[in-house]
């Protein structure tokens, strides 16, 4: 029904009623899309399940980024979190590998196709049990590819029994007691050469915006462990990955902000107390620091602020570490700028007279 115009109405004749009014545009990003066009299905977890805010902030990472959904490869294991790439960008590559098994897989289509934004969504029970084998080996060649660990420290999908990297002491739902050391995930790859660690918290909108947007810039493997409630299993008291005890002992690391290569975004910050740091497409990460000074690009203290954070019970989030010139895989194989993929088979299989020649070799 249209809204009445004229003197009885208040508004001029012919005159548009406020009712009336078109609705506000659409926010487009630099490629004209729209927020939409990165949506993916409907989400089939937990209502308020850490990981769903999770593939929020991805959406937005890469809306805001201006990065085509069409460029995007979504990687995953299984378990819960590794079924979150079907909620997100629904027009992205995807591939839902086999349980702990996402690394060599992102490797091939990262190596097959260098233009791809290669995005690996695993779990705690994906990445720090059965997958950790092929995950140490992703840290130390330095494979393009944002690692996104959702990690509650329990198996969600298989009724939150403890995982590798629940801390010993915390107790399940029925009072079961956490006894074997945590894997610090962060610790690991930062350890095994990780260029970019960091970690951060599902409930924490702003600083996990701009620790993705910073990994989707960094250009190599940039792991980010996510602490994320699992809601069903693993957010009562003597849990060390609820909600409550996250926020309790959160002790941030600097204040983010990031700035992306194209300049249409301007951040307000005081240079004197911040430091910055150019990421491999152009794009920067400036970092006031919190409290004591802290250097992310200092292996050695990275490792030793982590291993004294474990002994107080604090949970360090923001960048732990960042070394933004060591070199990726794709650099280290020298890889042609052309996709392998669309290569014709002359330039990437040997000729038979090669081949000869290396089995002559080995006779
Ligand atoms: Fe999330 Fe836990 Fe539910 Fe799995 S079981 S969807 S991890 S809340």
């Amino acid at each position: 029904m249209s809204a009445a115009t004229g003197p009885a109405s208040g508004l001029p004749p012919g005159a548009a009623s406020p009712a009336a009014a078109s609705p506000p545009a659409a926010r487009q990003n630099r490629l004209g899309l729209l927020v939409g066009d990165y949506k993916g299905g409907k989400t089939t977890l937990c209502a308020g399940c850490g990981h769903n805010a999770i593939s929020e902030r991805l959406l937005e990472a890469y809306f805001d980024l201006g990065i085509a959904p069409e460029q995007v490869a979504k990687l995953s294991g299984i378990g819960c979190s590794s079924k979150t790439p079907a909620y997100f960008m629904g027009r992205s590559h995807a591939f839902n590998t086999v349980h702990g098994r996402m690394p060599s897989v992102a490797t091939g289509a990262v190596l097959a196709n260098r233009t791809l934004h290669a995005v690996g969504v695993s779990g705690d029970g994906d990445s720090a049990s059965i997958g950790i084998g092929q995950l140490v080996h992703l840290l130390r060649r330095n494979v393009p590819l944002v690692y996104l660990v959702e990690n509650n420290g329990v198996y969600g999908l298989t009724k939150g029994q403890f995982s590798a990297t629940a801390d010993p002491g915390s107790t399940l739902k029925g009072g079961e007691v956490a006894e074997l050391p945590a894997i610090d995930l962060c610790a690991l790859a930062i350890e095994l050469g990780a260029a970019y660690v960091a970690r951060s918290f599902s409930g924490d909108k702003k600083q996990l915006s701009v620790l993705l947007r910073g990994a989707i810039a960094h250009g190599g493997t940039a792991l980010i462990d996510v602490l994320s409630p699992c809601v069903t299993f693993n957010d009562h008291e003597g849990s060390t990955k609820s909600f409550a005890w996250v926020k309790e002992h959160d002790e941030p690391l600097q204040e983010l902000s990031f700035v992306p290569a194209f300049p249409d975004i301007a951040v307000d910050y005081d240079p004197g107390t911040t430091t910055e740091v150019a990421l491999h497409d152009g794009s920067r990460l400036r970092l006031r620091k919190l409290g004591a000074d802290y250097d992310p690009r200092d292996r050695a203290a990275a490792l030793t602020r982590l291993m004294a954070a474990r002994g107080t019970g604090e949970v360090l989030t923001g960048l732990l570490f960042v070394d933004p010139k060591a070199p990726t895989l794709v650099e280290r194989l020298r890889l042609p700028e052309a996709p392998l993929a669309t290569l014709p088979p002359e330039r990437v299989r040997p000729p038979p007279a090669a081949l000869d020649a290396i089995n002559a070799a080995l006779r």
